[in-house]
């Protein structure tokens, strides 16, 4: 390992890589630093939409699963969702950051796992072994808790929290989703299948539900669904969806250290991917489309208004849930809610 680089890019999730990928195609010198001994895991149920898959080119052996429908529930009502073509895909972290990690130019990449960021310097980043390396410009992809976002004094004061059971069960078909005020307030659970496990997850609000209850009414839940949870593996993460900007002189945020992800839904893979590239190309020419930036902020503004407007429900939020089902009956309906949402 050198002591300078051009860039150093902190974790190593699909914010980092995409953004690796374009620095070395580049001719960058970049250090990627991974405080995780293997690169790709990550709490995450691994669901991809289709504008995931147009972004990557991925190839259909990579993706677990494909799904053309939704089974969409409420307290009573049960509506399958369906497009055009496939809606939602599922991949497994692992696989996808292993395929990413083949995209990038390794003569300009050094890759360094295992070793924590734990000091952010003006010049220089500090390892936990002590070390110091310089860099010209810093990137922090370090996820919802970064390091690089707080050295910022950027405050998270808002975020999400999303936990999930992984069950080794290979006989969930259906992708499907929840939304039942009772268990998940203005949230919602899902069940993603994979190849050989399951995600059964939900997500909420610490401010409005307490870590402590939504665990409880998910169990609940899990229980009047009589899904054995068992064999499952419990995981839990925040997901950061407070974005401040992008760009801090020569320090920048992408993905959830950057707050792109969505609040309503929790998805953050194509949020990380695009403002990885964004980054990348501001590091670059100084150049970065422009429509890319906007598009990511005016889908997040609008799932944060989606989502106020189930906070302010109140009582009323059960009914909300009711009418969006009744809307979703028909295929304009269908249309309109999957462009919303995915
Ligand atoms: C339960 C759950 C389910 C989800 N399901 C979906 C889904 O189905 N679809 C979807 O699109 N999104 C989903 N998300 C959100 C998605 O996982 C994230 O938005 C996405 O991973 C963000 O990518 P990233 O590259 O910004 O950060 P991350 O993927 O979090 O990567 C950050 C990396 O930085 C490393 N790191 C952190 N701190 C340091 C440090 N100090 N030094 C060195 N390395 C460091 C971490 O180890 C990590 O590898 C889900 C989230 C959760 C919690």
């Amino acid at each position: 390992m050198k002591n300078k680089y051009d860039v150093i890019i902190v974790g190593a999730g699909p914010a980092g890589l995409n953004c690796a990928e374009k620095l070395s195609h580049a001719g960058l010198t970049v250090l990627m630093v991974e405080q995780k001994e293997t690169i790709g895991y990550k709490v995450c149920a691994g669901g991809l939409t289709k504008k995931d898959i147009e972004y990557l080119q991925i190839p259909s052996s990579l993706l677990e699963q494909e799904f053309d429908s939704i089974s969409f529930h409420t307290p009573s009502k049960k509506v399958v969702i369906r497009g055009r073509e496939n809606i939602l895909y599922t991949v497994d972290r692992k696989k996808l950051a292993e395929w990413q990690l083949q995209k990038l130019h390794s003569g300009y990449v050094h890759i360094k796992t295992g070793v924590r960021v734990t000091g952010i310097e003006k010049d220089g980043i500090i390892l936990n072994t002590s070390e110091k390396v310089y860099y010209r410009y810093l990137v922090g992809s370090d996820g919802a808790t970064s390091t690089v976002r707080k050295s910022l004094g950027l405050k998270v004061n808002q975020y999400a929290a999303a936990v999930q059971y992984i069950i080794p069960d290979s006989n969930y078909e259906a992708l499907e989703v929840f939304c039942d005020a009772n268990y998940f307030h203005s949230w919602y659970a899902w069940i993603f299948p994979h190849r050989e496990y399951v995600s059964v997850g939900m997500m909420f609000w610490p401010q409005y539900l307490t870590a402590a209850t939504a665990l409880s009414n998910f169990n609940q839940w899990l229980e009047k669904r009589e899904i054995d949870v068992s064999t499952g593996q419990y995981q839990a993460h925040p997901i950061n969806y407070e974005y401040q900007g992008f760009h801090f002189d020569n320090i920048f945020l992408a993905g959830d250290a950057g707050g792109f992800a969505s609040g309503l839904t929790g998805e953050g893979i194509y949020q990380a991917l695009i403002s990885g590239e964004i980054v990348a190309h501001t590091i670059i020419d100084g150049h970065y489309n422009d429509k890319d930036l906007s598009g990511l902020l005016r889908k997040k503004n609008l799932h944060d208004k989606i989502l106020k407007l189930f906070l302010k429900a109140g009582r009323w939020r059960t009914q909300l849930h009711e009418f969006i089902a009744l809307l979703v009956r028909n295929t304009a309906g269908q249309r309109l809610a999957l462009t919303i949402v995915t």
